[in-house]
C-alpha cells in the first residue's frame, strides 16, 4: 500500500516558516498518494527558485534544470518513458519569465505532463524582485515604485496556447488543492495549475489572509470562451478549481510511443525529428 511517507526523504525543509511552498509540497505527496503512484514511476524536474529546493525532500526520481527549462526536460523524459508521471514543477519567474517560449510550445504539444507553477509574483529566490505574474503597484526590490505594467497571466496563456487542463488553487487550502493536484495528474495531456502561494517574506500585501477574503470555488470546468474570461477574474473575488479541461492527442499518441519506453518502441518512428521538434 502506498503512503504519503513513501514520498519523503528525510531531509528538513529550509523554506522560510510559513512559506506557501509548504501547502504544494504536501498537497502533492497526498495527490501521488490518493492515486496510488509508486514513487518509482514517477519524475519531477524542478526549475529554479525556492520551488526547485523541494528535489531535496520528494523521494521520487528528480532532477533541477537549468532557469526556464524544467518543460523541455520534462517532455524529453515523457517520450523516453512516456510509462512514466512526468511532473514539472516550476516558479512564476522561472515557468512564466525565463520558460516562458517554452510554456507555449508545450501546451501547443499538449505532452501528457503535469506543470504545477508555484506562483508568488516574486523571485523569492534572489531576494524578492518582482516576476511577470506580479500584480501592478506591487512593491518590490526591483520595482521600489511599484510594477508598472499588468501581469501575465498563466491560465489565460495556457488557455490560448492549447493546455487540456487548466486550473488554479491557492497553497492554504491542503484538501482543495490535493483534489485539484490528482485532477491534473489523471488528466491525459498537457495540465497546468497555476497555485496561488504567499511569499511570506517577500510579499507583505498577497497574505494568506489577503487570498482568504477573495477565493471563491468554480465546481466544473467551463466552455474554452468562458474559461477564458473566467481566467482574467482578479480582485475582489479569485476564482479557483478546474477551469478547463478537454481531451485531444497527445504528443505521446502522435508518435505512436504511448506507455512505453522508447527503446521498447517499435522501429520506424523518427526519433530524430521527435526530439528536434521537442527542444527546438
Ligand atoms: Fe518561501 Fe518566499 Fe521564503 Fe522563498 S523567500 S522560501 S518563496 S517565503
Amino acid at each position: 500500500m502506498i503512503t504519503q511517507e513513501d514520498f519523503q526523504t528525510d531531509i528538513t525543509p529550509t523554506w522560510c516558516p510559513g512559506c506557501g511552498n509548504f501547502g504544494i509540497w504536501l498537497s502533492l505527496k497526498q495527490a501521488l498518494t490518493m492515486l496510488s503512484i509508486p514513487n518509482h514511476r514517477v519524475v519531477i524536474v524542478y526549475g529554479v527558485g525556492c520551488h526547485g529546493n523541494m528535489v531535496d525532500w520528494m523521494w521520487v526520481y528528480g532532477i533541477r534544470g537549468l532557469h526556464g527549462r524544467a518543460l523541455p526536460l520534462a517532455q524529453g523524459i515523457k517520450l523516453a518513458n512516456s510509462g512514466l508521471t512526468v511532473i514539472a514543477v516550476t516558479g512564476d519567474g522561472d515557468c512564466i519569465g525565463e520558460g516562458g517560449n517554452h510554456f507555449l510550445h508545450a501546451a501547443k504539444k499538449n505532452p501528457n505532463i503535469t506543470v504545477i507553477i508555484h506562483d508568488n509574483q516574486v523571485y523569492g529566490l534572489t531576494t524578492g524582485q518582482a516576476s511577470p505574474t506580479a500584480q501592478k503597484g506591487l512593491e518590490t526590490k526591483s520595482t521600489p515604485q511599484g510594477v508598472m505594467e499588468p501581469p501575465v497571466n498563466p491560465l489565460s496563456l495556457a488557455i490560448v496556447a492549447g493546455g487540456t487542463f487548466v486550473g488554479r488553487g491557492f497553497s492554504g487550502d491542503i484538501p482543495h488543492l490535493t483534489d485539484t493536484f490528482s485532477k491534473a495528474i489523471a488528466h491525459k495531456g498537457f495540465s497546468v495549475i497555476d497555485v496561488l502561494q504567499p511569499c511570506v517574506t517577500f510579499d507583505k500585501v498577497h497574505t494568506y489572509e489577503w487570498y482568504r477574503k477573495r477565493i471563491y470555488k468554480i465546481e466544473y470546468p467551463m466552455e474554452k470562451r468562458e474559461a477564458l474570461d473566467k481566467s482574467m477574474e482578479w480582485g475582489e473575488r479569485i476564482p479557483v478549481g478546474v477551469f478547463y479541461e478537454e481531451q485531444k492527442e497527445t504528443l505521446e499518441d502522435r508518435e505512436g510511443i504511448d506507455g512505453l519506453p522508447l527503446v521498447d518502441a517499435p522501429l520506424g518512428i523518427p526519433t530524430r525529428d521527435l526530439f528536434i521538434s521537442v527542444f527546438r
